[in-house]
């Protein structure tokens, strides 16, 4: 399922002396099945950018199109667009509040409308896709490691079917073994189901490795959106916006070792 993007306006507190344009004229297209890594400062307007894509936040001005259908329209059906459109918001397992992983799971495909004898259906289905055993299932979510309460919180959203994913940081705060484990199931989703997968993270490495696309944000506005060899040639754009040239260089080796070449381009930003 395609994005589309025109002229996106968020201003919060306007007309107040705390008044901040978060999202200045940003435009963009997400064809279907793309998977796409946003990346920028903190304060860059990334996460306010993401909840415009289901209606969660109201647009200034501008046009959201979720699959041609413009959601700023006021009759848009937000319920539906929500189904389609699933976000994974940063720390997602203080958003867990059942008595089971099950029934936490269950909570999104109930309110969809679905019935039980398939909502059971598709909680069995999920706990897989994210690489959970059966035997969670009727555990307390708050019994459960870290790496596995945000498999659970993945499993939530995912359970709603959504064509499109979004995921704000999903490995924020967790250790390198959770942090592949995650970034690994979302891979899996993504190649298996042919979800279009938008991406807010930190690690321009796990960009690299993972993406076919990137959107640098600077201050407001999308300053570059590019496929990943084309961003990280153009290194000193990325240093500008907090990416240090070593950064930016361990991840062109590291790229270079799988055959991946960026080329020297990226080097004279060193050497300058
Ligand atoms: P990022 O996700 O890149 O860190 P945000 O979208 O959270 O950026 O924030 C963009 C700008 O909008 C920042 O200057 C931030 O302080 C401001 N901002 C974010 N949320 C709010 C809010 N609810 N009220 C007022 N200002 C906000």
């Amino acid at each position: 399922m395609s994005i589309r993007v025109e002229n996106l306006v968020h201003i919060y507190s306007k007309g107040t002396p705390f008044e901040k344009t978060a999202l200045d004229n940003v435009s963009f297209e997400i064809p279907d099945g793309d998977f796409v890594g946003i990346i920028g400062h903190t304060g860059s307007g990334k996460s306010t950018l993401i909840q415009h894509l289901n209606g969660l936040v109201k647009a200034d001005s501008g046009k959201i199109y979720i699959d041609g259908e413009d959601i700023t329209q006021k009759s848009v059906n937000l319920t539906k667009i929500r189904g389609k459109v699933g976000i994974v918001f940063q720390y997602p397992e203080y958003q867990l509040f059942e008595e089971t992983v099950y029934k936490d799971i269950a909570f999104g495909p109930n309110n969809l409308g679905f019935s039980a004898d398939e909502t059971d259906k598709i909680i069995h289905e999920v706990i897989k896709l994210v690489g959970l055993k059966e035997s969670v299932l009727n555990s307390s979510p708050f019994e459960l490691s870290g790496g596995q309460k945000r498999r659970v919180a993945l499993a939530g959203v995912i359970a709603m079917n959504p064509e499109i994913l979004i995921l704000d940081e999903p490995t924020a705060g967790l250790d390198p073994k959770g942090r592949d484990e995650i970034l690994g199931q979302i891979k899996r989703l993504h190649d298996e189901k042919g979800i279009t997968v938008v991406w807010i993270s930190h690690s321009m490495e796990d960009v690299a490795k993972i993406a076919k696309n990137v959107m640098v944000m600077a201050d407001g506005k999308l300053i570059m959106h590019a496929s990943v060899d084309d961003v990280f040639k153009n290194a000193e754009l990325l240093e500008k916006n907090g990416l240090s040239v070593p950064q930016i260089n361990k991840v062109v080796r590291k790229l270079k070792e799988k055959g991946i070449d960026l080329g020297e381009n990226i080097y004279t930003v060193e050497k300058a």
